[in-house]
C-alpha cells in the first residue's frame, strides 16, 4: 500500500479571464477535500462585472481564432493533449484532491480522457468541410460556421473530462469560451486553462469563471452568449433550457438519468456481475450514465445476487491517496446525505438490502436492493451515489416496458450471448447509447448524449461539431437575373 501525498491545491487565482488568473470580485467559495472535509483551497466567485469581462474578452478574441485555418486551430489542441499526458501524475493528484476520487481512477479516466478529446478534435479541425449542391448552373455551398462565444457549464463529478469535452470540439470550430465548473470543484479547468495558454491558445478564447448557480445563470443570459452546454442535473437542464431559449440560443444538455441493465439468463454471469459493479459504484457511483435499475432474468437472480455479494466483499474501501483504495469518500457531506435518505427510502418501501447502507462520515459503501419494484423512489429517481437496485424479469417484452417506462433516457445495457437479441434489445431500448455486454464505455470516438429528459444534443465523435456550429447556405447565381417586372 502506497498513500500518495497531498499536492499544494490552492490555484494562482480563482478566474481566468483573457489569457490571465485574476482574483475574483464575489463571494468565498472554500474548497473541501471530500476525504478529510479540510479547506485544500480557498477562491472567490466572478463578480456579475467579471462574469461580463470574460464574455467580452472571448467575444474580442473569437474572430481572429475563427480565421485561422483549421490545422492551426488543431495544433493547438493536439499540443495541450501532450501537455496533459507530460503532466498526467500532477493532474490525477489535484482531481482527486477537488472530487474525492481515488488515484486508481482519475489517473486512467479523467484527464487521459479530456485528453482524448483534445486530440481527437484537434485532428479533426481540418477535415470539417462544407457540401457544393448543384442546381443545374447556379450552384449552393454550404459553410460550417463558428457559433461565437459558448458557455460550458459543469457537473462535479468528472470537473476536468467534461471541460475538456467542451472546450474541444468548441474550439477547434472557431469559437471561444467561458467556462464555469461546479463549485464544487473548481480546481482542475484553472489547470486546463493555463495549458491551453502554454500550448498557444490565444488570450480570451478560454476563460473560466467560478461561482454558484447565480453566476452560471448570469453566464446563460449573457447577451454575448450563442450558445450553452451544461453537464448537471434535469432540474438545473430545465431552468438552463428555459433561460437559453430566450435569446435563441443554442444548448447541448447532458443530464441525468435512471439507466437499466439489463441481465438475460443466457449472458456470462461473471461479466454481467462485473459490468453491474462497474455500472454502479465506479466514481462511488457518481456518475450520469449508471445502470442503476438492474434487471436480471429470474432464472439467475440468486447466482447473480450471490456472484455480486461475493464480489464486493473484497472492494477497498478508503484514502483516495492511497494507490489500493477502489472506493472513496462522496463528493460532499450534503450530496452523502442525500444518498442516505435514499437508501432509507429504499428500506422503507420494503426493498431487501442485500449489501452495503448508510456507511460513515464521508463514505457510502457499495449498497444492493433486491426485491425492489419499479415504483419505489430508489428504482425511480437518480440517487447519484453507489445504490443499484437489483429487479427481477420473466421475458424480453416485459423487460423492454418496464426499462423504457422512465422519463430519463441517457443509456442502458444489455448482457446476452444471443446476438440477435442484443440488437434488437438495442433498437427497443430508448437511451442515447446502448451497450451489449459492456457498460460505461465512453469512447470519444462515440456520440454521447441522452434522450428524453436526460438531454439534448451529442458530445464527442464527429457529431459534436454540429453542435458547436451553424450552417451557412451561400447560392452562386452563374446566369442573368429573370426579374418579372
Ligand atoms: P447541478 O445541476 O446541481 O449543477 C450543475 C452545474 O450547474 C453547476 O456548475 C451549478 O453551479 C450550475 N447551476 C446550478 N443552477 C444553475 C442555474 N440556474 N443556471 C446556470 N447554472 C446553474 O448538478 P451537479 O449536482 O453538479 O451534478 C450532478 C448531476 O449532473 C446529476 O444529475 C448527473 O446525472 C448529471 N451529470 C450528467 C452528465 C452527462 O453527461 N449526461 C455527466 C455528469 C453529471
Amino acid at each position: 500500500m502506497t498513500v500518495l501525498a497531498a499536492p499544494d491545491a490552492q490555484p494562482k487565482a480563482s478566474l481566468y479571464i483573457n489569457g490571465v488568473a485574476v482574483e475574483g470580485q464575489g463571494a468565498e467559495l472554500a474548497v473541501h477535500y471530500p476525504y478529510t472535509g479540510e479547506v485544500i483551497a480557498s477562491l472567490r466567485e466572478a463578480s456579475t462585472a467579471q462574469v461580463a469581462e470574460a464574455t467580452a474578452a472571448a467575444a474580442a478574441a473569437q474572430p481572429a481564432w475563427a480565421a485561422l485555418r483549421p490545422i492551426e486551430r488543431g495544433r493547438v489542441l493536439i499540443r495541450a493533449a501532450q501537455i496533459i499526458r507530460e503532466r498526467a501524475e500532477e493532474l490525477a493528484l489535484l482531481e482527486t484532491m477537488d472530487t474525492g476520487k481515488p488515484i486508481q481512477e482519475t489517473r486512467v479516466a479523467d484527464w487521459p480522457s479530456g485528453a482524448d478529446a483534445l486530440e481527437y478534435f484537434g485532428g479533426l479541425a481540418a477535415t470539417v468541410t462544407g457540401q457544393m449542391i448543384p442546381l443545374g448552373g447556379d450552384f449552393v455551398y454550404t459553410i460550417r460556421e463558428a457559433l461565437g462565444v459558448c458557455a460550458g457549464i459543469g457537473a462535479w463529478n468528472y470537473p476536468s473530462q467534461i471541460a475538456c469535452w467542451k472546450a474541444a470540439p468548441a474550439l477547434v470550430m472557431g469559437n471561444a469560451m467561458v467556462f464555469k465548473p461546479s463549485e464544487e470543484t473548481p480546481l482542475g479547468v484553472l489547470k486546463l486553462a493555463e495549458i491551453l495558454t502554454e500550448a498557444g491558445l490565444p488570450a480570451g478564447i478560454f476563460n473560466v469563471v467560478q461561482g454558484r448557480g447565480a453566476v452560471g445563470a448570469a453566464l446563460v443570459t449573457d447577451p454575448l452568449v450563442a450558445k450553452v452546454s451544461l453537464t448537471g442535473s434535469v432540474a438545473t437542464g430545465q431552468k438552463v433550457y428555459a433561460a437559453a431559449a430566450e435569446g435563441m440560443r443554442h444548448v447541448t444538455m447532458e443530464l441525468g438519468g435512471k439507466s437499466p441493465l439489463v441481465i438475460f439468463d443466457d449472458a456470462s454471469l461473471e461479466d454481467a456481475v462485473g459490468a453491474a459493479i462497474l455500472a454502479n459504484f465506479y466514481s462511488s457511483g457518481q456518475i450520469c450514465s449508471n445502470g442503476t435499475r438492474v434487471f436480471v432474468q429470474e432464472g439467475i437472480l440468486p447466482a447473480f445476487l450471490e456472484r455480486l455479494s461475493q464480489r464486493l466483499e473484497s472492494v477497498k474501501i478508503g484514502d483516495p491517496l492511497d494507490e489500493d483504495t477502489q472506493h472513496g469518500p462522496i463528493v460532499s457531506p450534503v450530496q452523502a446525505g442525500k444518498i442516505r435518505a435514499a437508501i432509507a427510502k429504499g428500506e422503507a418501501e420494503g426493498a431487501r438490502l442485500v449489501c452495503g447502507g448508510q456507511g460513515e462520515g464521508a463514505f457510502v459503501p457499495p449498497t444492493v436492493f433486491a426485491d425492489a419494484g419499479d415504483e419505489m423512489f430508489i428504482v425511480r429517481e437518480e440517487i447519484f451515489g453507489p445504490v443499484m437496485s437489483v429487479l427481477s424479469f420473466a421475458d424480453e417484452a416485459e423487460v423492454v416496458a418496464r426499462a423504457n417506462a422512465s422519463p430519463y433516457g441517457l443509456a442502458a445495457g444489455v448482457f446476452t450471448r444471443d446476438l440477435a437479441r442484443g440488437h434488437r434489445m438495442a433498437a427497443a431500448l430508448q437511451a442515447g447509447t446502448t451497450w451489449i455486454n459492456a457498460y460505461n464505455l465512453t469512447p470519444v470516438e462515440a456520440p454521447f448524449g441522452g434522450v428524453k429528459l436526460s438531454g439534448f444534443g451529442r458530445e464527442n465523435s464527429a457529431a459534436a461539431i454540429e453542435h458547436y456550429s451553424q450552417l451557412k447556405s451561400v447560392y452562386v447565381a452563374t446566369g442573368g437575373v429573370d426579374a418579372p417586372y
